[in-house]
């Protein structure tokens, strides 16, 4: 069982990524990917838990971006953490949360009693920070029930309290994924849940800068979504993965709920630059 795509609280999920590794285990994974929001800060922690408790690991990262005004999320596996291009965009778009989650907090501050030292304390040092570590502070403070209830209302695009993200360019974001070494997936593609979907030809424009993969089987690309995705895979000659997007208890996504065909983890090894961790 073959699951590519968790998050632990080096980003946005709510486990320690050696937690995250455990949890894997126990879900019965042979291979998993930890693919934290635009950081590698949990690589070191996964890799040494995934090596002492016998699960494949493949390190990649989460990296923010948009296309057309669109957010887009493009899936980076065993790229080289080291190299400068995935290594300065983080960061850019590290910092840039920040100021982005201040600015929501300052905006939310008229109507909820919550500060920006609430959110901080729901996060690790260090962690790249996002709108569900604001819902953590709202569910705190007594606001919403939980994260999905916050995203629902609260802090969903359209609100007064919502800013937009300053991120790269999805073709940017892929040149930079590819420079790394990386294998660039594209995120649930279909999710139309959390906004607009990019376009056939943004995809097409993905593909000419080196994307190779579509997450379709995601449970927020729904039937329609899945089946229009596989008819671009195959016109395109991309592969497809199937993931969980685990967040630990900040989502209802579980482990091993989508997964990736053997095959296809086998192409993403040969790619990726990084070795697959094993014990
Ligand atoms: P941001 O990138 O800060 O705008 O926040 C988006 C992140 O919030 C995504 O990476 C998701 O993991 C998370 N997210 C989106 N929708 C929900 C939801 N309904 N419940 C919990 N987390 C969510
Ligand atoms: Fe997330
Ligand atoms: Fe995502
Ligand atoms: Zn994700």
């Amino acid at each position: 069982m073959i699951d590519l795509h968790t998050h632990s609280n080096a980003s946005d999920g709510t486990e320690s990524p050696a937690a995250v590794m455990a949890a894997a285990v126990a879900a019965g994974l042979d291979v998993v990917a930890l693919a934290d929001h635009d950081t590698t800060a949990g690589w070191a922690e996964a890799a040494d838990a995934a090596r002492r408790l016998g699960i494949a690991l493949v390190r990649g990262t989460e990296v923010s971006a948009k296309a057309d005004g669109i957010s887009v999320h493009l899936l980076s596996y065993l790229h080289d953490p080291d190299h400068p291009a995935l290594v300065e965009q983080n960061a850019v778009v590290k910092g840039s949360r920040v100021t982005r989650a201040q600015e929501m907090v300052d905006r939310l501050s008229v109507d909820f009693a919550v500060t920006w030292e609430d959110v901080l304390a729901q996060t690790e040092p260090g962690t790249t920070i996002g709108r569900p570590h604001i819902a953590d502070a709202l569910v705190s403070a007594g606001y919403s029930v939980d994260r999905s209830a916050a995203f629902a209302n609260i802090l969903r695009p359209g609100t007064p309290y919502y800013v937009h993200q300053h991120v790269p360019d999805a073709v940017t974001a892929v040149k930079a994924v590819v420079a790394s070494g990386g294998v660039p997936v594209f995120a649930h593609p279909g999710a139309m849940g959390r906004g607009r979907i990019v376009s056939d030809q943004v995809i097409e424009e993905m593909v000419d800068a080196g994307l190779v993969g579509l997450e379709v089987r995601h449970r927020d690309n729904g039937a329609d979504q899945q089946r229009r995705l596989t008819s671009i895979a195959k016109s395109l000659g991309l592969f497809v993965t199937g993931s969980s997007d685990y967040h630990g208890t900040g989502k209802p996504n579980r482990l091993g709920e989508h997964t990736t065909h053997p095959e296809v983890f086998a192409q993403i090894e040969e790619i990726g630059l990084s070795e697959v961790i094993r014990s």
